[in-house]
């Protein structure tokens, strides 16, 4: 029988649900289990791909150009579950649906209701999303905070679903811990509270994960079991990583989580091998040297808004040894740009920072310091090139100026002179072939790839000869319609541009080809400028 576990969260958001679940799923993963992940997103919205990343944080994009939830990208992260539109559903899209069906009059002229239709929807789409991939275990993160208003039907859903499948579910509550300086010690109050409101609402968890800043006592964990109903052996905590995100699989492993969800699951739990995570720990905690990293950006006060990019960063440092700092740069005045070991302009849109990225580029490009620009930051690199390189002062994107003399980056339709068919996303997998010889096929060492995309314009082709000839290498095209993917300049230690986002299929373990080869250039630049 196909197993289930759901996660909720008490106390606090932003305690790292999303995280932790992907931690166990990886660490049921080893253990041989084939699984599944599902996020439930209480919000209206039918996706977030309009939601503002200063709120949100990052749109993650999967291979069937779904616009989803960050969450997924820390799934992609830590397992190889298959990440689709069966991995995601929000509030929005459930009612969406039902209203849709109401509308068709496929319930007959019955009142239609939170309880049953809404409950019944979500039910579906989780039983779906274990059935498209088959897995043995479906792994559910149930956004939002428990007492939350919107997270009720989800909730409500997730107690029917175990009231039929009784043996088959299991239920983790995540809560926070807090050590109270004045009080002198850590106060479990919140977590009690949190408990009695999800047991009000029907659902009596299995396993309680405390976040907290350091070890809870054994008279802790029982003064939570006793007063939450749970056995002390299943209550866990999860310390403040002080090292790195990656360390919480080892964490969880050490104590025992999974063999205790194993155990409740009747399912077998066999030991693992962590040494590969336990070696990228011990990799971030004894670094070589330090590089630093130039990110040059629109929404750098949110720290999620880069996530995936951040992360795919860490991973090439990961695999180089070394150390990473990231320095936000949101500037436009050149002389506060320089002084990193690289530049990394990722993606984005709209006019803000625009002339400060070109900026970035041209420093770059002219003092041989490695560049590394993902989908908008494609079009600076390219832009930039235009107005120095080839001499086309009036170069731009369209999307900046819509009436740019020289459209070196455009809308297809525009580039057709073709009305009404731009403004819809690329969005999704594309595959790209690549051009031997050029630092993106070193990199990947295949001629043949497939990235996402989330973008509407393009490198326009009418641009492409007199570009080539004057070194900017188009080393990716994608065959339909011939579009440029990839654009380096060819005689420069890395600067390259892609337009698509490598950073959300990059992973600890196996870090992007393109973020690996950036910080090792970044750590050559860095290693010249010491001996210099
Ligand atoms: N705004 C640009 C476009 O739509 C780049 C998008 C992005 O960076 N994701 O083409």
């Amino acid at each position: 029988m196909r197993k289930y576990i759901f996660i909720t969260g008490g106390v606090v958001s932003s305690l790292g649900k999303g995280l932790t679940l992907a931690s166990i799923a990886m660490l049921l993963e080893k253990k041989g289990f084939k699984i599944a992940m599902l996020k439930l997103d209480p919000y209206l919205n039918v996706d977030p791909g309009t939601m503002n990343p200063f709120e949100h944080g990052e749109v993650y994009v999967t291979d069937d150009g779904v616009e989803t939830d960050l969450d997924l990208g820390h799934y992609y992260r830590y397992t190889t579950a298959p990440l689709s539109r069966a991995s995601t559903a929000t509030s929005g899209q459930i009612y969406d649906t039902v209203i849709k069906r109401e509308r068709h009059g496929d319930y007959l002229g019955k009142t239609v209701q939170v309880i049953p239709h809404i409950t019944d929807e979500i039910k579906k789409r989780i039983v779906a999303c274990g059935e498209v991939s088959d897995a043995e275990v479906v792994l559910v993160e149930i956004g939002g905070t428990i007492g939350d208003i919107e997270s009720l039907p989800f909730l409500e859903a997730i107690r029917q679903f175990r009231y039929e499948r009784p043996q088959d579910c299991l239920n983790i509550h995540m809560t926070y811990v807090p050590y109270l300086k004045a009080a002198g010690e850590v106060k479990t109050k919140p977590t009690q509270h949190s408990v009695q409101t999800l047991r009000s609402i029907g659902i009596l968890p299995d396993l309680i994960l405390c976040r907290c800043e350091s070890s809870l006592s054994t008279e802790i964990k029982e003064k939570i079991s006793l007063f939450c109903n749970v056995p002390a052996e299943s209550v866990f905590d999860e310390v403040d990583a002080d090292t790195s995100i990656y360390e919480v699989p080892l964490m969880l492993e050490r104590q025992g989580v999974t063999e205790r969800i194993c155990k409740q699951l009747g399912l077998e739990c066999s030991q693992i091998d962590l040494s590969e995570w336990d070696a990228i720990v011990e990799t971030i905690k004894n670094p070589k040297g330090t590089v630093t990293v130039g990110i040059v950006g629109k929404y750098l006060q949110h720290q999620d808004a880069y996530k995936s990019v951040f992360e795919a960063l860490q991973h090439g440092a990961i695999a180089a040894g070394y150390a990473l700092q990231i320095k936000s740069l949101e500037s436009d005045k050149a002389s506060d740009i320089e002084g990193c070991d690289g530049y990394l302009v990722p993606g984005g849109f709209g006019e803000r920072g625009w002339e400060g990225k070109l900026e970035a580029a041209k420093y770059c490009r002219s003092q041989k310091v490695p560049y590394f620009g993902i989908c908008l930051g494609m079009q600076v690199l390219v832009v930039e090139f235009a107005r120095s390189v080839l001499g086309l002062s009036n170069a731009n994107s369209t999307e900046m100026e819509p009436q740019a003399q020289e459209p070196i980056i455009s809308l297809l339709s525009e580039q057709e002179n073709v009305e009404d068919m731009g403004g819809t996303m690329r969005l999704g997998a594309y595959p790209c072939l690549l051009k031997e010889g050029s630092k993106a096929h070193a990199a990947y060492g295949s001629k043949n790839i497939s990235e996402r995309h989330r973008h509407r314009y393009e490198f326009n082709n009418r641009y492409k000869e007199l570009a080539q000839k004057n070194g900017l290498q188009l080393s990716g095209t994608y065959e339909e319609g011939n579009l440029c993917e990839i654009a380096e300049i060819k005689d420069h230690p890395w600067m390259v541009g892609v337009q698509f986002h490598p950073e959300f299929k990059s992973r600890p373990t196996m870090p992007h080809p393109l973020f690996r080869d950036f910080v090792k250039a970044m750590v050559e630049h860095h290693e010249k400028k010491a001996h210099s």
